[in-house]
């Protein structure tokens, strides 16, 4: 017994040395796997905070151009959002403060540049005219009976006291095919199938329904042809619906109450805010709940090999889930507003040209995911004639499984306008929703359109448009009381409310906003409406000026165009047009520019022209096209007068319609110019004379009454003002140049300048001199520089 205990205790010794041995090489060797780990980690984290702090950084610097005008100050959403945090969303955004320091650009409406110097022209060459649109929606071959994108969550369920007004109850009864407990049903199948875009295109579709012809007139004589399928059955959704009391005042805008005690007597209900994506599958994916999406270094190639395909983070944003879910960024009382049960139905129109897959697709889901059935009847896709291969086919076939998305393709391209005519002429629904191709609906944006509609049909509605980052695609919020507004010469841009008038009209975050012009890529307007007012002048081409076109007709003609802070959609900004201009994009541009100014700007023009465009008045550089449609068109819907636009529409746009007058006196001279029986001459100033009055306008003319100053010969005269005319153009510089005061001959291209002769008191041209007091002018009253 000792000697095996004594054997023991020997070999226990070196037992006991071994484990204890083994153990120290154990503890050192996980603590360098733990350190290599750290290391690991620590580089990732690295990597990872600088690609963050770059990102801001980056965004700090993003020109975030909104339809070619000002920057949309933007708010950064902050932390991730989750559907737990969701309700708490209001305390997560970031201050005005903390924004204002990293987006150290923002800028407002009177510091905003837009891209309106388009000087570069030479002969414009005639456009050609649309050869008639005909359009096609392709039949797709099967159609799968799953509902694809329902995800039930408990945010979605409908609460225990709920009630649903009979009306609207019937309505949703009638357009959800499935009963809400076979949603669990297909909740797998969905998350599968549509966890990847270019997955669930390979689905097969089992639709043979008849394809039937509808031709339509979208403007006087112009018609599509268009071959359409009949909408089917409305995919099931769960809807939040609360009790709510018919006293309680519609929190839809000050003067909707009185309306609706006067004019409707429907019932009510709160806003639905139905979201079938409040909580997605990958909590996890990237870009989740509109999170910005961070990629490896590595990844910076592959980034910008692939932006031009869009102009923005294409390959980020196919990573992407195409049904991701985004922060509800509505302010809080929008939840609580009511709607009427009876809202018209809306066809949602997406035009697009080469639109990336993953973008389109996400523009679609988010309607599809975020809008009562009952009020969406249907989606129409029209492809402008889009080159790329995935748009064909392969679209055809994952569209195919969703019953209310109608493709209509154009055989040729026609641009942005036509294209949205073609739709617009195929729609079904009550109410025209038009979207851009990349954006991405938020929760509750519909009803709040339609409501507004439904209350009166000449207003035109359109959502608060969210910033999609290009660069990052994260989802962010924008500044409270912005409306679109423009500069001259007809700019696009973003403004802020003054204070005092969000006081004066005791305005919350909610009110709807009138907004002078519409930024122009997404709106909702009664589709009777929008025929009477011509729709869309069918000569604008391609893109641009066409938001201009329609809101000042919407607003001189009797309606009403409205910025409705409940309704929240985002949009990819980016720098450039990703597609082809036909023609020159500048041209094209300006052209359809100069359109808008002769059919709806009066005298007004004059200030278009005059901020740098002077050179489409010459018919030989540009030629802009037969304009008497439209000429009467405004005469026959007794269009109001742009002065009563500006008066009442937009009362603090400055529009002097000269930019100086009163006498133009000589510094030379120390006299007045005169206009003595048809010829010029120099006075002792009079204010009180007539004759002395000149006016110096936007064309650069010195102007009394019909008659300009002119050069003849080596003299002066007087001629018959004529906007053409190069010669009757006086280029006044401004105080702060080298050539302050001078009145620069605009024919001539080396500099002459307007003098005064000292001993014989006439007018002669004079190579310019900056210090010449005979050739310093200086009129009465300025009115812009
Ligand atoms: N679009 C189109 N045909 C064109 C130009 C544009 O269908 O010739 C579509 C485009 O795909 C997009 C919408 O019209 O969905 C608005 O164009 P874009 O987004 O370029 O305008 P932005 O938002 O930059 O003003
Ligand atoms: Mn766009």
């Amino acid at each position: 017994m000792m000697k095996i205990r004594r054997y023991l205790r020997g070999s226990g010794r070196v037992l006991a040395f071994v484990f204890v041995a083994s153990v120290i090489w154990l503890l050192f060797d996980m603590a360098a796997l733990r350190l290599s780990i750290n290391d690991a980690n620590s580089q990732l984290l690295k990597e990872r905070l600088l690609k963050e702090r770059d990102l801001v950084r980056q965004q700090s610097r993003v020109t975030q151009l909104v339809r070619r005008g000002f920057k949309h100050p933007v708010q950064r959403q902050e932390q991730l959002i989750n559907t737990d945090q969701r309700n708490q969303r209001q305390g997560q955004l970031i201050n005005t403060d903390q924004r204002n320091q990293r987006q150290g650009s923002l800028i407002n409406a009177d510091q905003g540049t837009g891209d309106h110097v388009l000087r570069n022209h030479s002969d414009g060459a005639a456009l050609s005219k649309s050869k008639g649109i005909t359009s096609q929606q392709h039949a797709p071959a099967k159609k799968k009976a799953v509902n694809l994108y329902v995800n039930i969550t408990k945010a979605t369920q409908v609460p225990q006291d709920h009630t649903i007004k009979a009306s609207l109850k019937k309505e949703l009864i009638k357009t959800m095919p499935i009963k809400l407990n076979s949603l669990n049903n297909t909740e797998s199948k969905a998350k599968e199938e549509i966890k990847d875009g270019k997955k669930v295109s390979q689905l097969q579709a089992v639709d043979a329904r008849p394809v039937k012809t509808i031709t339509q007139g979208i403007n006087k004589g112009e018609k599509i042809k268009t071959e359409v399928k009949p909408a089917k059955t409305n995919p099931p959704s769960i809807l939040i619906v609360q009790k709510e009391s018919l006293k309680s005042k519609i929190k839809a805008g000050d003067d909707s109450l009185d309306n609706f005690t006067a004019v409707r007597k429907s019932g009510v209900h709160k806003v639905l805010s139905m979201d079938a994506t409040v909580s997605p599958r990958n909590a996890n994916a990237v870009g989740q709940f509109g999170q910005p999406g961070i990629l490896a270094s590595s990844e910076d190639a592959e980034v910008r090999r692939r932006w031009d395909e869009g102009h923005f983070n294409v390959y980020l944003s196919d990573q992407i889930p195409v049904d991701r879910a985004v922060p509800d960024t509505r302010p809080e009382t929008c939840a609580q507003s009511l709607v009427h049960d009876n809202l018209p139905s809306t066809s949602v129109i997406f035009c697009f040209v080469d639109e990336v897959w993953s973008t389109l697709l996400r523009s679609v889901h988010s309607v599809l995911n975020r809008s009562p059935p009952h009020l969406l009847k249907e989606i129409i896709l029209v492809d402008d004639f889009s080159t790329k291969d995935y748009l064909k086919e392969q679209l055809d076939r994952y569209m195919a499984q969703f019953p209310k998305v109608r493709i209509v393709r154009l055989k040729e391209r026609q641009g942005l306008i036509r294209a949205r005519l073609a739709g617009a002429a195929v729609a079904k629904g009550e109410v025209l929703t038009f979207l851009d191709s990349h954006v991405e609906c938020n929760v509750g944006w519909l009803e709040p359109l339609l409501e507004r509609v439904y209350m009166d049909r000449k207003k035109v509605p359109c959502p608060v448009i969210e910033v999609i980052s290009d660069k990052d695609m994260s989802y962010m919020l924008v500044d409270n009381f912005q409306r679109g507004v423009f500069k001259w010469p007809l700019v696009f841009g973003w403004s802020a409310l003054p204070d005092e008038y969000i006081k004066k009209n005791n305005m919350t975050i909610s009110d709807p906003i009138r907004c002078p012009v519409m930024a122009g890529g997404l709106f909702s307007i009664d589709k009777k409406y929008f025929f009477e007012l011509g729709a869309y002048d069918p000569g604008l081409d391609v893109w641009g000026g066409e938001n201009m076109e329609i809101s000042f007709k919407i607003w001189m003609c009797g309606g009403e165009i409205e910025i409705i802070p409940c309704s929240r959609v985002g949009h990819i900004f980016r720098g450039q047009n990703p597609y082809k201009f036909p023609k020159d994009r500048q041209k094209t541009v300006e052209r359809n520019l100069a359109r808008v100014a002769e059919v709806w700007l009066d005298e007004y023009k004059d200030l278009f022209y005059g901020h740098g465009y002077h050179h489409l008045l010459d018919k030989k550089v540009i030629n802009i096209g037969n304009l008497t449609e439209q000429m009467e068109l405004r005469k026959r819907l007794k269009c109001k007068s742009f002065k009563w636009y500006l008066d009442n529409v937009y009362p603090d746009m400055e529009a002097p319609l000269v930019k100086a007058e009163g006498l133009v006196f000589s510094r030379g001279l120390r006299k007045c110019l005169a206009l003595q029986k048809g010829s010029l001459s120099f006075e002792v100033c009079d204010l009180s004379k007539q004759s002395q009055h000149f006016n110096y306008t936007w064309m650069r003319h010195i102007r009394q009454q019909e008659l300009c100053v002119a050069p003849q010969n080596k003299g002066f005269t007087l001629l018959p003002c004529d906007n053409s005319k190069p010669e009757l153009r006086w280029l006044y510089k401004s105080s702060k140049t080298t050539l302050a005061e001078h009145l620069v001959a605009e024919f001539i291209s080396h500099h002459m300048c307007l003098e005064a002769e000292p001993q014989g008191e006439s007018l002669r041209l004079r190579p310019c001199e900056p210090g010449n007091t005979f050739q310093k002018w200086e009129f009465t009253q300025y009115h812009a520089q």
